[in-house]
């Protein structure tokens, strides 16, 4: 038996698929990736976009096709899904089910009835279901899981729930185990990280006695200071952040960390203090500015990405001027730049729509001219220099340069294409006589670049 994932949205729904495909190959599936030999498909969605939503829609049409030739072909929806998309959504697959369920469901592919109920939905299950990551040395761990802060525009305390934290001896454990199979790049992964440990809502006998419960020493800086401890040849990143979170002490720990990347990825959504507070993020654009001023005054090479919305409910042009101006100022190296688009039953959803289609593109084609200005001005800064990359893979031959070339990343997510490589039969990447081994850490110089890829040797 066959199962094909389609998987939307963020990397914490990449994380979900890595805990599906553990579960799945333990009830005797395979993974295909041909949805038409597929027996079984499950969605991961998304309602944080209607794009994501819409996909599904699509993709639909062509599984109703598939069950006609293939009569036992069972789709299933999980992941994050709003209520109201849940609803429309429903009758269209054979079971739908929330992801915190998920070690029932080889329970409910076998079942018959359609409306089965899955008990219990224990999220310390969840987390203890290890990944199967797909990737041989980049792994995405989850410290948490929902949000409680209710950011008007956003459908994920509403599919995920309130913040849960799963207990720090596991994630430590899950780290160490990943280094210890030679894993090189870890993400540390929650809706918003830095308010880890806020509050503990599982119970010792369910999360085992693990440092922060003898020490009382219960936040997100303690955890990634012991996770720095931990011996090996790795780097870490942590994603996302809220800027209304984000302390003076994780700047001076990141400024001397040895594993921690300097990169910080910092959600700022608009730089219109009005949007701001229609959008019900607590800051104001000033006091943004002066952090990621702070950041970059401590730790001059970080490498500072964001999220930004343009076309929210009332944003005038005026509003947009100052997402623009604080692009400028701020010179970001990378930003998610996304049009609004209201998700049902989300507080947003209830106000006029009132920036149109048209100009919501503008103002992202914009928007992400000034962004390619300043991630060429950032990357500019590494053009001379030596710099550690990781290893991903060789890329096809007949590049835009007529040269073949290795694709690699920095630690701070930047790709970085090095030349010049020969490739031999069995996929073996050379340059010179060295070889370059995917999943291997190298020191590259950086001879040129443009906004988005760096080029070395
Ligand atoms: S902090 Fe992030 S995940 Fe939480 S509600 Fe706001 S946008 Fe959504």
């Amino acid at each position: 038996m066959r199962y094909y994932l389609f998987i939307l949205g963020c990397q914490m729904n990449v994380s979900d698929a890595e805990r599906l495909r553990t579960v799945l190959n333990g009830a005797n599936y395979q993974e295909t990736t041909d949805e038409k030999s597929a027996d079984l498909i499950v969605v991961v969605a998304c309602s944080v976009r209607q794009t994501a939503i819409d996909r599904i829609y699509g993709k639909l049409q062509m599984w109703k096709k598939l069950k006609t030739t293939n009569h036992n072909l069972k789709t299933i929806l999980t992941g994050c899904v709003l209520p109201a998309d849940k609803k429309l959504l429903e009758s269209k697959f054979d079971f739908v089910f929330d992801i915190k369920e998920i070690t029932q469901l080889p329970k409910l592919i076998t079942s018959r009835d359609k409306k089965q109920k899955t008990r219990g939905k224990k999220i310390s299950n969840y987390f203890k279901i290890l990944p199967t990551q797909t990737s041989k040395f980049s792994a995405q761990v989850p410290i948490m899981t929902g949000c409680d802060n209710f950011c008007t525009y956003c459908a994920v305390p509403f599919t995920r729930g309130r913040e849960v934290f799963r207990p720090a001896k596991e994630i430590i454990a899950e780290v160490k185990d990943l280094i210890k199979r030679n894993y090189k790049d870890i993400t540390l992964l929650g809706q918003n990280v830095n308010s880890y440990g806020k509050k503990f809502t599982l119970s010792a006998s369910t999360s085992g006695r693990g440092w922060h419960e003898a020490s009382g020493e219960r936040n997100f800086l303690n955890l990634i200071k012991e996770i720095d401890k931990i011996k090996g040849n790795y780097w870490v990143r942590f994603t996302s952040n809220h800027p209304k979170d984000f302390s003076l002490g994780l700047i001076k720990f990141l400024k001397t960390s040895k594993h921690f990347a300097k990169y910080i990825h910092l959600p700022v959504q608009s730089g219109s203090d009005k949007i701001l507070k229609a959008m019900k993020r607590p800051y104001k654009i000033a006091d943004y500015i002066k952090l990621a001023q702070k950041i970059k005054k401590n730790i001059p090479e970080v490498c500072l990405t964001t999220d930004v919305i343009v076309g929210f409910p009332g944003e005038t042009k005026t509003d947009f001027k100052k997402s623009c101006d604080l692009f400028k100022k701020i010179k970001y190296d990378l930003a998610y730049i996304s049009q609004y688009s209201p998700r049902p039953g989300t507080p947003s959803a209830k106000l006029k729509d009132n920036v149109s289609r048209a100009e919501k593109k503008r103002r992202e084609l914009f928007l992400n001219e000034i962004l390619a200005q300043t991630a060429l001005e950032q990357n500019k800064k590494l053009v001379g220099k030596n710099i550690k990359i990781l290893i991903e893979k060789p890329a096809q031959a007949g590049s835009a340069l007529g040269r073949n070339y290795a694709l690699a990343r920095t630690s701070t997510l930047k790709t970085v294409k090095i030349y010049p490589i020969t490739l031999s039969k069995g996929a073996e990447i050379k340059t010179g006589t060295k070889k370059l081994v995917p999943g291997e850490f190298a020191i590259v110089n950086i001879f040129s670049t443009t906004a988005w890829k760096l080029e070395g040797k």
